[in-house]
């Protein structure tokens, strides 16, 4: 009752805010970028998450236990830094003009007809624009029906029967199933590079990284990945191009990354630095390989701990999944959870299984350098606290909340089939609701750890979280 009451001053304190604002309008709001972090209310928020490309899926998957605004402020970052590479339109429809006019009606559309494909997952969008409502999403190396072009670089795509847009820096006329066979047969033609064409203006200066990035060997996102940049690395840059590339030094080999994603100032002398992992004095448990393992704030698993028999379950995945693997016993129960829940009309997806400690390294180390350490270790689990290192665990989701990590989830026919049912395939719900003081986690209704029918079932049958079945 007395979140209930928490929540409901906190919708009244936004919505007074939302009336100030339209009241007496500042500049504040009325920037495209500001407009995000403004969004107050829980639609308008949900809607500028819904609103980021499925790149970033990677990015949300690992966001469990972050709290909501958490999550905003993160995300936040990175709609500004894809903003820079989608390049916005000059100005936002204004605020007054409620039903404005959608970005494909302003700028008009040529009709065509013509075939691509895609070179990467792509969002499907209601209006040309990377903030309009995603509406679908075309897998890698998808065949797309192009039917309109605009001014922006986006097309109107056949897809279904409602007007689509996807962003068309995203597609190549050559299908990657027919490019795989010519590979082999390819002449030795020198294609002119993208960097050739547009010359590059020597220059020699260090920046640094604002997001773990792609090294390239061409000024292009189709250009082949030759390396990558952890987030907050030293870059040299040795050379400018008018594409907003740059060539980097890296090794003897021409380099270039995307100078969007580079920064002067170098995050390592932030007085709030990456903490030493030593410095955790938390207990290492002796059996990080049992199927009984409690791995919690308090107890981690050792840094070189990797379990045997890593899998991937034969299970439906949500789009855009990394982490595919559970050690075996839990995969085959996975797959028998989701057989049964088919069987009852309910349609799960995997969403992020196994993680390495050193996946929940950079993972934990980004929040920090974001955050600070302190806040950081508020919603993110530090390397060797995450169970997704046991091979034991796996978040699962449903369409209906858009293959989202959420707590909503939890209301959903799917997530209640589990909440019912997962004990019976050997899973718990290991983080339930109002147990954060218990488990350290807010309530994770899509976190699924494997402990075997019997086991699952005591503890499911107890009422009580892990830990307190074990009586910690
Ligand atoms: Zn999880």
């Amino acid at each position: 009752m007395e979140e209930n009451k928490l929540i409901f001053f906190i919708i009244l304190i936004l919505v007074s805010l939302s009336a100030l604002s339209l009241l007496f309008p500042v500049p504040y709001f009325s920037n495209p970028a500001t407009d995000i972090s403004a969004a107050g209310a829980p639609e308008e928020q949900a809607a500028a998450i819904k609103s980021l490309p499925d790149t970033l899926g990677e990015i949300i998957e690992n966001h469990e236990g972050l709290p909501f605004g958490e999550v905003h402020r993160k995300l936040q970052k990175v709609v500004m830094i894809t903003s820079l590479k989608e390049e916005l339109p000059e100005e936002e429809p204004s605020k007054e003009e409620e039903e404005s006019s959608s970005v494909a009606e302003e700028l008009g559309i040529s009709e065509v007809s013509y075939i691509r494909y895609t070179t990467t997952a792509l969002n499907i969008r209601a209006d040309a624009h990377i903030e309009a409502e995603r509406i679908g999403g075309f897998s890698e190396g998808a065949e797309v029906h192009v039917i309109g072009e605009l001014s922006n670089d986006w097309v109107q795509v056949a897809y279904q029967d409602t007007e689509a847009f996807v962003h068309g820096g995203y597609l190549q006329e050559i299908d990657p199933a027919e490019e795989a066979d010519e590979e082999s047969s390819k002449e030795e033609e020198e294609p002119s590079s993208v960097a050739e064409e547009l010359g590059i203006s020597e220059v020699s200066y260090i920046r640094y990284t604002t997001t773990p990035l792609n090294i390239r060997s061409d000024a292009h996102i189709d250009g082949e990945r030759i390396g990558g940049f952890s987030e907050g690395a030293e870059v040299h840059v040795i050379g400018e191009l008018s594409n907003d590339w740059v060539q980097v030094a890296y090794g003897d080999t021409e380099a270039f990354v995307h100078g969007g994603y580079l920064q002067e100032t170098d995050p390592a002398e932030d007085p709030q630095a990456e903490p030493d992992p030593d410095e955790d004095d938390a207990t290492v448990v002796g059996n990080p390989g049992a199927i009984d393992v409690l791995v919690n704030r308090e107890y981690r698993l050792p840094a070189d701990f990797t379990p045997p028999n890593l899998v991937e379950p034969n299970v439906s995945m949500a789009p855009n999944t990394n982490h595919r693997l559970l050690r075996s016993e839990a995969a085959s129960a996975l797959e028998a959870l989701f057989d049964a829940a088919t069987e009852d009309g309910i349609i799960l997806y995997a969403r992020s299984g196994y993680r390495s400690y050193s996946t929940q390294e950079t993972l934990f180390n980004n929040y920090v350098a974001e955050h600070g350490y302190e806040e950081a270790t508020r919603f993110s689990a530090k390397p060797g606290h995450s169970e997704h290192q046991t091979g034991l665990a796996m978040d699962v989701t449903s369409e209906q909340v858009d293959y989202r990590l959420t707590q909503d989830f939890g209301n959903t026919p799917e997530g209640q089939w589990i909440t019912d049912n997962a004990h019976r395939y050997g899973f718990i719900i290991r983080y339930p609701q109002n147990k954060e003081s218990v488990t350290g986690y807010m309530y994770e209704p899509w976190h699924l750890r494997y402990l075997g029918v019997d086991l699952a079932t005591a503890v499911y049958e107890s009422g009580l979280t892990y830990e307190e079945y074990l009586g910690y």
